[in-house]
């Protein structure tokens, strides 16, 4: 199975589904972590494989529990999803990120672009722009360094709202990336749908790209598509240099993972920047 949906799920089942009370005490401790601002954020860097410079940041959202240590986003935020606290998440994690880029002086220069993941229910409500635009308004400059990462599912979920959404973010610039691309069940109607600039290739199409003929036809045949189509493509979940000189060799211009850089802090973040300048 090459959906990391079907993953998550089994990973959340597993752990919490089975205990009910545990579920609803982290359910608790979401809403309150959530109010009392206890979220962070960590950046992980993505690459232009010919020259090895920064391309973007995704941002991450992070929940350091109290006592149960660090929770996956891959559990908390499908608990968000269904319990309608997704949105104040979202709104947390772009303005927190947006602030700090901007204080710390990284983004337009150093870091031309910063990407963010969106879900469905971001786009549900009647003020979906309005709340976008709130907060992106703290950019000093041009809003064309900003993506929303969206998968096909969430996009086709809520189509129209997505497009009434996205028609406004785009006229401000605003880049639309397809994420997890290949492991929904319609991507080429949702390239035909909607804005769409970028495609990130799904790391489970990566993982095997040097030993498995099938994995590697299917991405050559997507970055195909793109350069016929004029995405940008972003290759996820590279670990090994084999697999970044495979990707190089096919044509991606595109790279994150941890070959690269693990997701971190502003502070790393502002090393690793610093250090990447010096070399
Ligand atoms: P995603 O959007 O596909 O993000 C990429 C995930 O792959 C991240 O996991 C990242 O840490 C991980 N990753 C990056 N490079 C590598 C690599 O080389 N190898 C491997 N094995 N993994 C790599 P993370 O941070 O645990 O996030 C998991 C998922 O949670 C994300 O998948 C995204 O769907 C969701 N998520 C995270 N933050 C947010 C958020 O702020 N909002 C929403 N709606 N979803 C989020
Ligand atoms: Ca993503
Ligand atoms: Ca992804
Ligand atoms: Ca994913």
């Amino acid at each position: 199975a090459k959906s990391l949906g079907s993953n998550r799920l089994r990973v959340y089942k597993s752990e919490y589904g089975e205990n009910a009370s545990k579920r609803t005490k982290m359910l608790f401790d979401l809403k309150a972590a959530i109010a009392n601002k206890k979220l962070s954020v960590a950046y992980q860097p993505q690459f232009r494989l010919h020259d090895q410079q920064i391309s973007g940041v995704e941002v991450l959202a992070r929940w350091h529990h109290p006592e149960e240590g660090m929770i996956p986003p891959d559990v908390f935020i499908p608990l968000a999803e269904q319990h309608g606290l997704i949105c104040d998440i979202t709104d947390f994690v772009m303005q927190t990120a947006i602030h700090e880029l901007i204080e710390a002086d990284l983004l337009y220069q150093s870091i031309p672009r910063v990407s963010f993941n969106v879900s469905a229910a971001d786009f549900n409500n009647s003020q979906g722009s309005e709340r976008f635009l709130h907060n992106l308004a703290e950019l000093p400059g041009h809003w064309s360094v900003v993506e929303l990462e969206l998968t096909e599912t969430s996009a086709l979920l809520n189509l129209e709202g997505v497009k009434n959404v996205l028609s406004v973010l785009s006229q401000r610039g605003v880049q639309v990336s397809l994420d997890d691309f290949g492991t929904g069940y319609s991507s080429l109607s949702t390239l035909r749908l909607l804005p769409i600039q970028e495609l990130k290739i799904d790391q489970s199409f990566v993982r095997d790209i040097v030993k498995n003929a099938q994995d590697a036809r299917l991405v050559k045949t997507i970055l195909a598509m793109a350069q016929a189509l004029h995405l940008r493509v972003v290759a996820e979940g590279v670990e090994s240099q084999q697999q970044a000189r495979y990707l190089e060799k096919a044509g991606c211009e595109e790279v994150q993972g941890y070959l690269y850089a693990k997701p971190m802090s502003l502070n790393a973040l502002q090393s690793f920047v610093k250090n990447l300048n010096s070399a």
